[in-house]
């Protein structure tokens, strides 16, 4: 059993026919699913599921995800439907693009770190209003912050076209640029790792659904910076729309 990711294939779609192929509880799997099920600090999708039973037409929300080995599962707010109903699922798209600007917004910011200063990420993760993204950085006074905040600006404006796209295992090691994303740490059965390139800037192995250009992530505002330890330092962005 294996659900179709269709995030993966296109992050804009926002609506899919699928049909149920198990139930466990109140959780659905789908042959086919446009739901992101939250992973690499990207939160999950809500939305609503609906199908027929008979002439009703029944809405369920969305209220929880989780993805377990292949198959995406789908917790909802009423008793699921059958196995082999057809149903439709719509993601809540305001909550979706938001995601996707904020994640994009993200790798700008480690790109242009990495690039300004050679520092690695140790940690990241998004909210609906904000983000935050740890670094090993020693140094972070406040003429830093704002260079790091003009820099990352310049970049949005640069326009930046972002690709989605998969290489084999081997080729994606050879990268320099992936090896400091602590690609070693994909399991070693994963024969094919998905790559997020925000070309001339950053370049990652990376499950999360992103934004075609980097204008399309508006502003970003360093709001809040944290020191974490000696060698770890936390920036909070946010979107200014
Ligand atoms: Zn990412």
């Amino acid at each position: 059993m294996k659900t179709k990711l269709l995030y993966h294939e296109n992050s804009f779609t926002y609506e899919c026919t699928a049909r149920v192929v198990a139930v466990e509880g109140d959780e659905v799997a789908l042959d086919a699913t446009v739901f992101y099920p939250g992973g690499g600090g990207q939160m999950a999708d809500h939305g609503t599921i609906s199908w027929y039973n008979y002439q009703d037409q029944i809405e369920a929300s969305v209220i929880a995800m989780n993805k377990r080995d292949d198959v995406v599962w789908h917790t909802l707010s009423c008793t699921p439907p059958t196995v082999g109903t057809e149903v439709v699922g719509t993601i809540d798209w305001d909550f979706r693009y938001r995601m996707m600007r904020t994640h994009t917004a993200l790798h700008i910011l480690c790109g242009t770190i990495w690039r300004e200063f050679g520092v690695q990420v140790t940690g990241g993760q998004m909210y609906p209003d904000r983000a935050r993204m740890d670094f090993a950085m020693e140094n972070l006074n406040k003429e830093r912050i704002a260079y790091i905040e003009d820099k990352i600006n310049e970049a949005v404006e640069a326009d930046y076209p972002i690709k989605v796209y998969t290489l084999p295992r081997e080729k994606a090691f050879a990268i320099p640029d992936l090896i400091r994303t602590k690609i070693n740490l994909l399991p070693p059965q994963i024969e094919e790792v998905r790559i997020v390139e925000i070309v001339g800037l950053d370049l990652q192995a990376d499950g999360g659904t992103h934004v075609n250009h980097t204008k399309e992530v508006g502003g970003i505002k360093i709001t809040k910076t944290e020191n974490k330890g000696k060698i770890n330092k936390r920036l909070e962005i946010m979107l200014t729309d």
